[in-house]
């Protein structure tokens, strides 16, 4: 039988309850279990699809083409969990499913109301996860404790354990205890408050992780311990973590948290076996080398926006025992002050996916220094589409050409609508989405990173490199080295002439696992890595 964790966050928003809900998920795979994830978010759009990078961050595509949370991104790269629909929920999708069935007549004449039918609804979409060969769902409820619109998804976890037993459910609840710099003292109340919430609405937690800048000590635990009805060895401490994410686990094993579940669930589980990871984080510790990557994008000042690729980064460093650091650079500014100012020094440049017009012209100039410089470069989704117009322009001398997402009447529309995008008119989820098969050309970077011929990779987008110039471009010296099986697609252009520059029509970032960096990360942070070393020989 299927059991059931959910994990639910007080106090205040960002603290890192995907990430944690992603931790104990491992930590329960690396003793034999398997997991399920599941994220529900109490926003009413359908899906993220739709929302600007900066309310939302990322968005994180899976392989079904579903558009969904940047947590989901945090549980594949913990995680195992096969995702995709079901793992992601929001009220939007709610409320859209029990209008249809009402529109449909399935309610019978009945009046449909938030209690029982959407939160019916709810129950469904969590227990659809249960299943003969999943031992534990965790699901995660986005938002915080108090918020309005998370009400129903509350109701609906609360009456789970009524329907498959309270012995297979665990309720954690993650909370925060602020430091007062000014009373040099650690604040307890807000988590009272937040539990106190939780347990108006008949939801006792039996495990508090708790969120904190510095050790709280034994007194603020039991105090937290007796004011919230939890088992003082249930109240975990999760003191922030400065180097990575990937040391949250250690964490949590070291106050016990996977004992404490298993115990809890009565789960029959193996002994932990963390030691590929712990092996990885001894290289994270202590880096052999350096290595500065700079990322032109358009919003970089927004820490999510560009997520899995920071993440992928990191990964491709871990392999090469390589610390990343990653040099933000906003594509505006770089249009207006030039290339040499913000990337001299740099030891690789990527261009990121995004949408609209605004930064282009500094992403495609970003693309030229790093062409005639010959330094590293990888292009994502827009990125490779601001080569292929940088390409276009100054190689090929065809000097409006443009992507006729921004210009329509340009002359030289290099990137062009798809062709089944042409009659589309809704926005939300119609772009090419999800896992699509790709052949690589045998002689090409792509295929020796990759080490195959048949890849499948994840996209997002509406544009694609206009096939009538396909001669021009190989020709001129850049060859497309990947496309659709049919061969109409290009989805990977190369330069063999230059040292490293690739750009993908997919997003690779989306399938890079710390314990398995993605084969063009890694083969774009090595040769960033070599460049930097010959540098450092020449006393660059
Ligand atoms: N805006 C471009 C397109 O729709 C690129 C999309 C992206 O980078 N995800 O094709």
């Amino acid at each position: 039988m299927t059991k059931h964790i959910f994990v639910t966050g007080g106090v205040v928003s960002s603290l890192g309850k995907g990430l944690t809900s992603a931790s104990v998920g491992m930590l329960l795979e690396q003793r034999g279990l398997r997991v399920r994830m599941q994220k529900l978010d109490p926003y009413i759009n359908v899906d993220p699809g739709t929302m600007s990078p900066y309310q939302h961050g990322e968005v994180y595509v899976l392989d079904d083409g579903s558009e969904t949370d940047l947590d989901l991104g945090h549980y594949e790269r913990f995680t195992h969990s096969p995702l995709g629909r079901e793992s992601n929920y929001t009220t939007g999708q709610i409320y859209l499913k029990v209008i249809e069935k009402e529109r449909r007549g399935e309610y019978l004449g009945k009046t449909v109301q938030v209690v029982p039918h959407i939160t019916n609804e709810i129950k469904n979409a969590i227990l659809g996860l249960a299943s003969p060969d999943v031992d534990v769902a965790i699901t995660e409820l986005g938002g915080t404790i108090g918020d309005i619109e998370g009400l129903p998804f509350l109701e609906a976890i609360r009456q789970i354990p009524l329907e498959v037993g309270k012995e297979n459910c665990l309720f954690i609840h993650l909370t925060l205890v602020p430091y007062l710099r000014a009373a040099r003292e650690m604040k307890t109340k807000p988590t009272q408050h937040s539990v106190g919430q939780l347990r108006e609405i008949g939801i006792q937690p039996d495990i508090l992780v708790v969120r904190c800048e510095r050790p709280m000590g034994q007194e603020n635990l039991e105090k937290i311990a007796m004011f919230c009805n939890v088992e003082k060895r249930a109240v975990i401490e999760e003191v922030d973590k400065t180097l990575s994410i990937y040391e949250v686990p250690q964490g949590l094993v070291e106050h016990g948290l996977d004992k404490l579940i298993v115990e809890k669930l009565g789960l029959a589980a193996g002994p932990l076996d963390m030691d590929e990871w712990w092996d990885m984080l001894r290289r994270i510790r202590n880096p052999e080398h350096e290595v500065t990557i700079a990322v032109v994008g358009k919003y970089i000042e927004h820490r999510d926006a560009y997520k899995s690729i920071y993440e992928s980064l990191d990964h491709a460093g871990f392999a090469h025992s390589s610390r990343v650091i990653v040099k933000r650079i906003e594509a505006e500014e770089l249009a207006d002050q030039g290339p040499e100012v913000l990337l001299g020094g740099v030891d690789g440049i990527l261009v990121p996916g995004g949408f609209g017009m605004r930064g282009i012209e500094g992403k495609i100039e970003a693309v030229r220094y790093a062409r005639q410089c010959e330094i590293p470069f990888f292009g994502i989704c827009l990125g490779m589409q601001c080569a292929v117009i940088e390409f276009a322009r100054n190689v090929l001398h065809f000097n409006d050409a443009n992507s006729s997402e921004f210009v329509d009447s340009t002359n030289h529309p290099v990137i062009c609508l798809l062709e089944d995008q042409k009659t589309v008119t809704d926005k939300g989820g119609t772009m090419r989405l999800g896992a699509q098969p790709c052949i690589l050309d045998e002689d090409s970077l792509a295929a020796w990173c990759y080490g195959e011929k048949e890849i499948s990779e994840r996209h997002r987008h509406r544009y694609e490199f206009n096939p009538e110039y396909k001669s021009q471009f190989e020709e001129a010296g850049m060859k497309i080295s990947g496309t659709s099986p049919n061969g109409t697609l290009a989805e990977i252009v190369e330069i063999p002439e230059h040292p490293w520059f690739l750009a993908a029509q997919f997003h690779p970032e989306f399938k890079s696992k710390p314990l398995a960096p993605h084969p063009l990360f890694r083969g774009f942070v090595e040769a960033a890595l070599k460049r930097h070393q010959s540098r450092v020989q020449v006393g660059l």
